[in-house]
């Protein structure tokens, strides 16, 4: 679909060694974008780089000092590395939310500042945050990932209003319960926490808010993106894509 084309275009996917992210590097790639796939495990980054002709960058994005002078010429930015931690307030390690912070919030602040210019440059840029149902609603024991993800959805809607004199977009996607590695093990953390059985954990907590009834694969939540950095998407700016089985319409 020609509305859909990023011949040309160069797009900076983090987190794109798996799941949702490797997903959406595949998706950009298929509409003709030069991906950087960047992400800390550097043979994931590049088994996914080679599959859509584009490139590895091997980085840890925890490490923000270094980000501070990270110097970026993309067309298209898609912060998406993330984790997750469960644990009760009270016994939740500061030291981890401290580090998700600087991942899922930091990193993603940094890496816009970073693109910025030459977006500006040109005129034209997209940047698609992979946010969370979980950024625009809480749930108990995600005390780190609520709050940082609630913090994406500032970040993104300041840099919709700064962007949109120079034809930068920026938006959120919100996926429910994407089947990927952060949610298998995920669902063994809320096992813990609740005291249930996993499969319990899965019926009664994961898809019990959803009208869906299944996990969501990663390519859907990649063809929202792809629409978001499209061309087509072109008006569509500080505002999110929820993808979420129905989750949230309760
Ligand atoms: P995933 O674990 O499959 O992928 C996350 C990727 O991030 C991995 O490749 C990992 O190596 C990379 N990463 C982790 N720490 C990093 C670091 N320090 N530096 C660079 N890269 C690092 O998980 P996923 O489910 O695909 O999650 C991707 C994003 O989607 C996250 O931001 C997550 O919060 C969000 N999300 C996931 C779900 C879900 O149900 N899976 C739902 C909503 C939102």
């Amino acid at each position: 679909m020609a509305e859909l084309d990023l011949t040309g275009r160069r797009a900076l996917v983090t987190g794109g060694g798996s799941g949702i992210g490797a997903a959406v590097a595949r998706r950009l790639g298929t509409a003709g974008a030069h991906v950087i796939v960047a992400d800390v495990d550097g043979d994931r980054a590049a088994a996914v780089a080679a599959e859509c002709g584009g490139e590895a960058w091997q980085v840890d994005l925890s490490d923000t000092a270094a980000l501070a002078s990270v110097e970026l010429d993309v067309d298209v930015l898609v912060n998406n590395a993330g984790i997750q931690h469960v644990a009760r307030l009270e016994e939740f390690p500061p030291d981890r939310f401290a580090f998700m912070l600087r991942l899922m919030l930091e990193a993603p602040f940094l890496l816009v500042r970073a693109a910025l210019p030459g977006m500006y440059a040109r005129s034209w840029g997209r940047v698609v945050n992979v946010s969370s149902a979980h950024g625009l609603r809480a749930s108990p024991f995600k005390s780190a990932y609520v709050s940082v993800k609630h913090g994406l959805e500032g970040l993104s809607k300041v840099t919709a209003l700064e962007g949109a004199a120079h034809g930068v977009t920026s938006n959120c996607v919100n996926p429910g319960y994407v089947r990927t590695s952060l949610v298998e093990a995920q669902i063994a953390d809320q096992a813990r926490v609740h005291g249930l059985p996993e499969d319990r954990v899965v019926s009664e907590i994961l898809l019990a808010n959803e009208a869906i009834k299944r996990l969501i694969e990663p390519g859907e939540v990649a063809e929202a993106v792809a629409y978001l950095a499209s061309p087509a998407a072109q008006s569509v700016t500080g505002t999110n894509l929820v993808i979420d089985g129905g989750w949230s319409a309760r």
